[in-house]
Formats: C-alpha cells, sequence, structure tokens
C-alpha cells in the first residue's frame, strides 16, 4: 500500500471538514486508483512464518485477519475518526452493534447505567432490558431535565447513555451538563449522534468519551447499506473497547465499508440540502391550522430551540409533526403520500415518513412510548433531496386527504 496524504496526521489535521470527508483516511495501493479500493478479503497471506509470527506479536505492522481489522473498513474508520475529531474508529456492523458494543464493552455487573429514556426503541431495548440481564442496574430520565440527571447519578454510576436530538421526540439533551455531571461521578458517556450527524454536532467538544453512529442513516444516505461507527480517545479504544471488538466480531464488511466512505465524500452536501429543505417544510406545516404541533429543533417556537442551536450549527434533518385524530388519522395522511414513502429509514435521499407509535416504537410499552411523548397522532418525517415545492405539494394534498386544513 502506498500512502496518501489522507493518512498524513500533519496534513490532514489543517483540512478543513469538506476536504476531510473526500480525502480523509485514504490509503492508495500500487494501482495508483483514485477511488478507495475494496479489499474483501478475509485473511492475508504473509511471506514467510517469520512474518506470520512478528505480526501476531504486533512487532510488524499489517493486517491479519478482517475480524481484527481490514484496510477498506480501516479507511472509514480513520476518516470517520478526522470528521468527528476523535483519535480513533472502529465500524460495526449496524448501528445497532455500535451501541451494543460500546456499552458492553465498558460496563460489567453491578454497574450502574443513566440514560435519557428517548431513544430509538432497539436502544431503548438494549439498556432498559438487555443491561439488566448482565447485572447492570439502569435508570431512565427525562434527558430534558437537568435535576433529573442530578438526582439519577449515584457512586457506581459507571456510564450515561444519551441522543440528542431522540429519535422520534427531538429532545434535545444539554450536552455539557451531562458531560461534566457524569465526568464528576467518573462516568464514562456516551452519545448517539446519529440525528444530528457529524456535519452539525460535535458531542466530543462538550466532553463526550464515545461517540457512536448508525452509518445507515445520512452517512451511506442512499439507502443501499447497514453500518455503524464508535469514536472514543485512543486509550479507551485500546483498554476497553478493542478486547470486546476483537474477540465478539460485530465488524463491518469491508463492501459496506466501501459504501460508506462514498457517502461520507457528498455527507456535507447532502446535510445543508436536506437541512434546507426541512426547514422549509417546517415552516410551511406550522403556518397550517390543523396540527396539533410541528416540532423542527430549528424553529423558535421548538421548546428547546435555544440549547439544540448551541450544539447544533442548523436545525437537522427530521421534523414531526402530530395530528389530531390519532391514528385513523395518521395513517390516512401516510396513505395519501404520493411522493414520500412510508418507510422507517432517515437520513435517506429520498424523503421518508414514518407512524413511530406503529413501527420503531412498537415494542415500546405504551404508558413509556406515551411518557416520551411517543402519540398515535405523532409523524416522523425525514427530509430527503427531492424539490422543496414538490415535497410541499406532496405534504399538502396528503394533509387535504386526511382532513387537516390548511
Ligand atoms: C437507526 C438508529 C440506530 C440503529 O442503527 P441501525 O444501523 O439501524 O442498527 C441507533 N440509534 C438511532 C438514533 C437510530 O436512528
Amino acid at each position: 500500500m502506498k500512502r496518501h496524504t489522507g493518512q498524513d496526521k500533519e496534513a490532514t489535521s489543517s483540512w478543513r471538514l469538506e476536504t476531510r470527508l473526500v480525502r480523509g483516511g485514504t490509503w492508495r495501493s500500487e494501482m495508483g486508483e483514485t477511488s478507495e479500493a475494496m479489499f474483501m478479503t478475509s485473511g492475508y497471506a504473509y511471506d514467510c512464518a517469520e512474518d506470520a509470527a512478528a505480526r501476531f506479536a504486533g512487532e510488524q505492522d499489517g493486517y491479519t485477519y478482517s475480524r481484527l481489522r481490514n484496510p477498506t473498513a480501516a479507511m472509514f474508520e480513520d476518516r470517520m475518526a478526522l470528521i468527528e475529531g476523535a483519535e480513533v474508529a472502529r465500524a460495526t456492523a449496524t448501528g445497532m452493534a455500535a451501541v451494543t458494543a460500546a456499552l458492553l464493552a465498558i460496563l460489567k455487573a453491578g454497574d450502574h447505567v443513566v440514560s435519557s429514556r428517548a431513544l430509538f426503541g432497539s436502544c431503548r431495548y438494549v439498556v432498559e432490558t438487555l443491561l439488566p440481564r448482565f447485572g447492570v442496574e439502569v435508570t431512565l430520565v427525562d434527558g430534558r431535565d437537568v435535576e433529573a440527571w442530578k438526582a439519577a447519578m449515584r457512586p457506581e454510576t459507571a456510564a450515561v447513555f444519551l441522543e440528542t436530538p431522540a429519535n422520534p421526540t427531538l429532545d434535545v439533551v444539554d450536552l455539557q451538563f451531562v458531560c461534566d455531571l457524569a465526568h464528576d461521578h467518573g462516568a464514562l458517556v456516551v452519545v448517539d449522534n446519529v440525528f444530528a450527524t457529524p456535519v452539525l454536532q460535535k458531542p466530543m467538544a462538550y466532553g463526550a468519551d464515545i461517540v457512536v453512529y448508525s452509518a445507515t442513516k445520512h452517512i451511506d444516505g442512499q439507502g443501499r447499506c447497514l453500518g455503524g461507527c464508535i469514536l472514543s480517545s485512543e486509550q479507551l479504544l485500546e483498554e476497553q473497547l478493542l478486547p470486546f471488538l476483537r474477540n465478539t466480531g460485530p465488524n463491518i464488511s469491508p463492501f459496506n465499508a466501501w459504501v460508506m466512505l462514498k457517502g461520507l465524500e457528498t455527507l456535507e452536501l447532502r446535510i445543508h440540502r436536506m437541512c434546507d429543505n426541512a426547514a422549509r417544510l417546517a415552516d410551511m406545516l406550522a403556518d397550517m391550522k390543523g396540527f396539533v404541533r410541528v416540532s423542527y429543533p430549528g424553529r423558535k417556537d421548538f421548546a428547546q430551540h435555544e440549547l439544540a442551536m448551541k450544539q447544533m450549527s442548523r436545525g437537522g434533518t427530521i421534523l414531526c409533526v402530530e395530528v389530531p385524530g390519532g391514528r385513523e388519522q395518521a395513517f390516512k395522511f401516510l396513505n395519501s403520500l404520493k411522493i414520500i414513502d412510508i418507510s422507517n429509514n432517515i437520513g435517506d435521499a429520498k424523503s421518508l415518513m414514518t407512524h413511530p407509535a406503529s413501527t420503531t416504537h412498537a415494542s415500546v410499552a405504551e404508558e413509556a412510548r406515551l411518557q416520551m411523548g411517543i402519540t398515535e397522532g405523532m409523524l416522523r418525517l425525514s427530509v430527503g433531496l427531492e424539490h422543496v415545492e414538490d415535497l410541499m405539494e406532496d405534504l399538502l394534498q396528503a394533509a387535504a386527504q386526511a382532513g387537516i386544513a390548511e
């Protein structure tokens, strides 16, 4: 492999985000390819037995087995670390593999975890149901309430977990406050930054120890592949994450890592266009009379607008509306859409709308769902890259069909 400036720490450290997204982490093979090479290989051959022994002993650079490292996955990891401003990254097969591995790697029986309760359904399962099975006690709090975070901390609190903005309620957690509080108690902070993306929000700037992504969402951004990523300091990786990751194997496939590398090249452009579209749509929907609520962090009427704008450079790509007529009217709205797809993914080039109560959060008990603010009338819209006026027209006609007044 040839070195490329994408692997030069000094050069890349002065690069701006857009350059990092396109070139960060790149290695070039002897073939001189411009696009990153895809190494679809599980293993590696050695020139001699001595080399194999030296590589296993860690005395020689190089690859040994793709569960431990793969060149294409490594390019994606190095690029992700550069974008986030993290020392290191490891890629996983899915976002849930990243969340689960990060938590299991740093926790043990007897530990206590504090987590915001407004979470993606599977994240909620991991903290609320899975961790207690292994002897980890969990306290769920209203992530918007700093007093609740304070009250939940215990001497044995080893980690806090949060999403901000949360899926799908868009609840915002005060990153600076929670990071300072956790560190005062010797706890690690794990932030799921999927909704904000690395383009809009940098949790490590506030002290987050681990940031996790579902790369399935905006990073691929074109609905093709599943993937995830865990970012941390080198010390945390070496001491706590790597022993778990290397031996349990939640790795990303080299093919998917390659797709993610290509996705990153256009991430900044896509996020800004999606934010432009989302802001226009949120304003239009908020001007209509018929909704109970339109939630978009970029709007002044969003309950946590100021905090959201302190932590995120823009309002994001996702908004929520609540129709007054519950599930029936929400379904009528969805079924009337002609361009926007009924789909539970987010961050896609295609605009997607879902009814969280019956899909992404159907596995959460009804009472817990309502406590989070996920009502039967709530619809989540992930805004894509279509022309904004086509999206406006689609939402307007669907609203009219569902009996929502303009
Ligand atoms: C989708 C999502 C995940 C899980 O990612 P997968 O790639 O689907 O496993 C985790 N957290 C949030 C906030 C998500 O939206």
